[in-house]
């Protein structure tokens, strides 16, 4: 499996290289809304998941090609997981910063920032975009599936407050809302309560808009957004955006993402491409077409290929038509 995915075209950041760090999927939670289509494999152990050398290997390999990189607006490490999970993280952010002029962001799911090593490790990063979906325990339990050897609670809205008192930076909390589950007025009042306590740049808040790792994680409606907005609005000074669509990775239109003409890229390549990305996340025709720089109908036709062989499912979800691995998909090199 690469490390290197992308570029995506993300609403919020721009064109971004993602950084993948860890196998997937490799977190200590087990989130209901999680897009990647398989049984995490649970652990809260820090450690070199993957040689930090490899990573820096496939990084310096993407900064020689310079015109790809010119055009980029951020690298975003991210994982098939929890980044902060892998020790390297601290040493892959100073390296992007010393070799290249672009912001780095960071997502995470929030929950080791009360280990001092994690904030120091994540304090050269420009943006830092920390999850906190619930702020009451049993709504936390019922939506993030924390590992037992997770910190609790308590602990990691401490963290996040303290890395947010001293980081230089800029927080952006992610809040993401599932119907019935975290998102009652008790839930709201209890993550207005953390949100004064973080004191974040901004807040950002989000729903089931791709296809879950549960079938039961249903979105909230644009309404219920609106409203949840509306009252966070009340005690806080900072913005507050509704994320228009997925989690991350919004391809609006052809030609947002790789630069460059496909045609140099061989169908297996394409193929490969395809599924790498489909395996951190499920994808439609255009954020495949715009990735890749694709026709829209060279897209679709590609992708259904690969469905009829079985190495991708179609699925709806929200009225639009994905595509994702099937359940427990493992990767090459596992
Ligand atoms: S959504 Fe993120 S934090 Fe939650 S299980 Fe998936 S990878 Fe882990």
């Amino acid at each position: 499996m690469k490390h290197l995915f992308g570029p995506v075209f993300s609403r919020r950041l721009g064109l971004s290289q993602g950084i993948d760090l860890l196998p997937p999927k490799t977190c200590n939670f087990n989130c209901i809304y999680c897009e990647i289509n398989r049984a995490p494999q649970l652990s809260c152990e820090r450690g070199e998941h993957v040689p930090t050398d490899i990573i820096i290997a496939e990084i310096d390999g993407l900064l020689e090609d310079e015109e790809r990189v010119r055009d980029l607006d951020v690298f975003t490490i991210t994982a098939s997981g929890e980044p902060t999970l892998h020790t390297g993280i601290g040493r892959i952010i100073r390296h992007l910063k010393e070799k290249t002029d672009k912001p780095v962001a960071i997502l995470t799911n929030g929950s080791q920032l009360h280990l001092k090593e994690v904030r120091e490790d994540l304090s050269r990063a420009d943006i830092v975009i920390p999850s906190l979906d619930a702020a009451r325990p049993e709504s936390f339990r019922k939506v993030n599936r924390p590992a037992e050897c997770s910190a609790d609670l308590d602990t990691i809205i401490k963290g996040i407050a303290q890395f947010s008192q001293e980081f230089t930076g800029e927080i952006w909390l992610e809040i993401l809302l599932v119907e019935n589950i975290n998102d009652t007025i008790e839930d709201i009042a209890a993550l207005k309560n953390a949100i004064e306590r973080i004191r974040p740049t901004r807040v950002q808040l989000n729903t089931v808009a791709r296809p879950p790792y549960e079938s039961f994680a249903k979105p909230l409606t644009r309404k219920r957004m609106e409203e949840v907005k509306e009252e966070i609005e009340k005690g806080y000074a900072g913005h507050v955006d509704i994320l228009a669509g997925s989690k991350e990775t919004e391809v609006t239109d052809k030609g947002k993402g790789r630069n460059g003409s496909s045609e140099k890229i061989s169908l297996e390549s394409m193929e490969s491409e395809i599924i790498e990305m489909v395996l951190r996340r499920p994808c439609t025709t255009l954020d495949i077409a715009g990735t890749l720089n694709l026709e829209t109908e060279r897209a679709s036709q590609i992708l259904q290929n690969l469905a009829n062989r079985g190495d991708l499912i179609a699925t709806i979800h929200g009225g639009k038509k994905y595509f994702r691995t099937p359940k427990g998909q493992k990767t090459e090199n596992e």
